[in-house]
């Protein structure tokens, strides 16, 4: 048994996680923590706070989690993941909007201790698939935008899965394309990232969404991908927390797992 630790365990991807590794067999589910004590989570131990994880001297209580999940915030997740490295804490990392300069420091200090590291953008193994294809795609038609559509709530924009997409599609395509026209109206054109332009809809009623449209002459390939529900995610969050332990460092991205099941 892998005993779990989920971090933003009251949110909305924090509690369906929570549901998934306690019907997992092969996991258990010692603490569900979140940003406030408060009452617990109905079915599910009591919310902690980080801090209040940790014993006097600052280590995890005894039975303490062997991998952390975490789903709380871009604002916060960096300052989490150095708490699970400094706690010996292999750490599965689902919220998104980490710089490259963070994901440097956490490759960083992951390599030099004994905790290891998987931080993913998009844990449903349909929207892995998706990167994959338009990163192959845009070697042949490098002209292409991507549209990404969420539920209004949001945090960040684009989403972390755009951006992962975008910077893949660029590193296969080679030379940057140049936007071309006049935006009459600022951000009209989305952002430029490395040359790929990404419109970001926020709407209620959505999930998490992304089509990405590349055009050349007399033609369009649209690659869309479609989670319907936040259960698309866990397949992959609970892949990754089996196999953190073994995969020394930072892993970014599911591929390097889907290879190896
Ligand atoms: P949410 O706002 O519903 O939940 C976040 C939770 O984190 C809240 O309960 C909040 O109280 C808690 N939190 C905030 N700061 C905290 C801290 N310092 N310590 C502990 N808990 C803290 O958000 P959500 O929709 O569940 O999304 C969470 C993150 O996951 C976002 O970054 C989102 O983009 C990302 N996400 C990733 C995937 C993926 O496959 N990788 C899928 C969906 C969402």
């Amino acid at each position: 048994m892998i005993r779990v630790g989920v971090v933003g365990a009251a949110g909305r991807m924090g509690r369906e996680v929570c549901r998934s590794v306690a019907a997992d067999p092969e996991l258990e589910l010692v603490a569900a923590v979140d940003r406030s004590p408060g009452e617990p989570i109905e079915g599910e131990p009591r919310t902690l706070s980080l801090d209040e994880f940790a014993d006097d001297d600052g280590r995890l209580v005894e039975r303490a989690m062997q991998v952390a999940i975490d789903f709380t915030h871009p604002d916060v997740v960096l300052g989490n993941v150095r708490w699970f490295l400094d706690h010996g804490v292999h750490s599965v990392v689902g919220t998104t909007g980490i710089t490259p300069e963070g994901l440097d420091e956490i490759r960083a200090i992951a390599e030099a201790g004994p905790a290891n590291v998987v931080v993913a953008p998009n844990f449903a193994i349909g929207a892995v698939l998706m990167m994959r294809f338009a990163a192959e795609a845009s070697r042949f038609l490098p002209d292409a935008e991507i549209v990404e559509l969420h539920h209004a709530a949001k945090a960040d924009a684009p989403s972390g899965t755009a951006m992962a997409t975008a910077r893949r599609m660029a590193a296969s395509r080679g030379a940057a394309r140049a936007a071309r026209g006049e935006e009459r109206v600022p951000g009209a054109r989305g952002a430029d990232v490395e040359g790929v332009h990404i419109h970001s809809v926020r709407l209620p009623g959505l999930v998490a969404h992304q089509a990405v449209i590349l055009g050349g002459q007399g033609q369009t390939l649209t690659i869309r991908h479609d989670s319907v529900d936040r259960t698309s995610f866990m397949p992959g969050v609970l892949m990754a927390v089996k196999a953190v332990a073994s995969l020394p460092g930072l892993t970014v991205g599911l591929d390097a797992l889907l290879e190896e099941a």
